[in-house]
């Protein structure tokens, strides 16, 4: 048989990414994301597997979001009993997401039990997320490590969220296959930069900005004029944030307006536990730093801990801010607004004329934070009609996806055009964007996936 990549995921859309390398007779699997956003989209977590998990020779992982590694835990209560690699940072942060994500089907099935649906059973318990992460085994980047019948790989940084790394696999016919997972920006903080590479025979890249450019905007300028403005008014900032990577980005910036005397003593609520943990590893992985990252932190500056900020672990803590009036910010999960604490805020706050939103990175189709960016002026929220009135504001420059402009830079490293070039974890527009854009650019051949398309390598 041909050696074969199939996209069981990720394709036409940004969620749920999971690639089938086969080669030989062995099967390795890239990634093996959660379906989130849409009902029709998360309605594919409860299909089976289309391949048989106890089939599988390996699984790679990319990185921690839960749309790369949700599906682990069904993964492995569906019979796969192999190793599952991953950077260490990336097992540090995929023992808060794991769990957490469980929590969360537990938490659903027991509201659809309670709404009539009496056999509604988890996608997988907290118990099934342990197990996966038992799976576990680490590799840092740039060391090589065998895959079956002489296969290797070996991990590059991504740049993307701490850990995040791209896989570039060698086949044993020598092909070398490129999986970008998700790729981060160039110059952002913390975190090391995207490792530029120079060759592959195949490459699969994401495309989530395939059709944009971050605005060119002034993430410490639009950062204090925001805060100057709640300051003045005694306005809340909601900030649904990403728990992982971008919470520790606002962080960061915030202890740098105040370094540089450009805010105000407002207080800081990072309410989400998950974000606190992730704030810890973030400021610990030293191998992951960048040069400014560490040196500040050799100087003695504690980056991630501007003054002021309160770190709300329980829901009590929680609950303790819900009345506060006068200049505050809120940062909690979930990024897209369509769980976790944000929600309540948004409920109690968002018809408040003095609210103000801050939007830090992709609200997917389907998702709350998409609503209220494109002037939605009343939304649902958990069952209840609220009317939209505060201002509704996004830092497009803090995403951790690479734009389009800084895509075509990373690919502009290579010396050889890939035989093909996948795209993968986008929606239409983008890729349809993108795909036009390094065909007419670079001359590229370049390939779009639907859902289960499997191409000879
Ligand atoms: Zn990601």
């Amino acid at each position: 048989m041909k050696d074969s990549l199939s996209f069981f995921g990720a394709a036409r859309t940004v969620t749920g990414s999971r690639h089938l390398l086969q080669y030989g007779k062995s099967k390795v699997l890239i990634d093996c994301g959660l379906f989130q956003g849409s009902k029709a989209a998360r309605d594919r977590n409860d299909d089976p597997f289309p391949f048989d998990p106890k089939e599988l020779d390996a699984v790679v992982i990319t990185h921690a979001h839960v749309d790369h590694i949700g599906l682990l835990p069904k993964l492995v209560k569906d019979g796969y009993r192999g190793p599952i690699y991953s950077t260490p940072a990336t097992l540090g942060i995929a023992r808060l997401t794991l769990p957490d994500s469980a929590r969360l089907q537990e938490e659903d099935a027991r509201h659809r039990r309670k709404r009539g649906e009496l056999n509604a059973q988890p996608l997988y318990t907290e118990e099934d997320a342990y197990a996966a992460l038992k799976k576990f085994k680490t590799l840092t980047y740039g060391e090589r490590h065998d895959l079956p019948e002489g296969a290797s790989w070996v991990y590059r940084r991504a740049g993307h969220i701490l850990g995040s790394a791209m896989a570039e696999i060698a086949l044993p016919d020598g092909d070398i296959l490129l999986m970008s997972g998700d790729l981060g920006r160039y110059n952002a903080p913390i975190i090391q930069d995207p490792e530029e590479v120079d060759f592959c025979d195949y490459l699969t890249i994401e495309s989530t900005y395939g059709n944009r450019d971050h605005e060119d905007e002034n993430i410490l300028d639009k950062l204090e004029r925001i805060l100057h403005d709640a300051w003045q008014t005694g306005s809340a900032v909601l900030v649904p944030s990403f728990a992982i990577g971008r919470t520790q980005e606002l962080l960061y910036y915030f202890k740098k307006l105040q370094m540089a005397g450009r805010m105000n003593r407002i207080p800081i609520f990072i309410d989400s536990p998950m974000a606190i943990s992730a704030t810890q590893l973030y400021a610990q992985a030293k191998e992951e730093h960048d040069q400014d990252m560490l040196v500040s932190v050799e100087e003695g500056n504690s980056e991630l801990e501007p003054e002021g900020v309160s770190f709300l672990r329980d829901r009590e803590q929680s609950k303790s801010i819900n009345f506060r009036q006068g200049p505050m910010v809120i940062i909690s999960g979930s990024g897209m607004a369509n769980g976790g604490r944000i929600v309540h805020h948004l409920l109690r706050r968002l018809s408040q004329e003095e609210t103000i939103v801050l939007f830090t990175g992709y609200q997917a189709e389907g998702t709350l934070g998409r609503r209220l960016l494109e002037g939605e002026p009343e939304v649902s929220i958990m069952g209840q009609e609220v009317q939209v009135r505060a201002r509704i504001e996004k830092l497009n420059a803090l995403s951790a996806h690479a734009d389009r402009n800084e895509m075509l830079k990373w690919l502009g490293n290579f010396k050889t055009p890939p035989r093909t070039t996948f795209l993968v974890h986008g929606e239409p527009d983008a890729q349809d964007a993108l795909a036009e854009k390094i065909r007419a650019e670079l001359g590229w051949q370049v390939a779009i996936p639907e859902f289960g398309d499997s191409y000879d390598l």
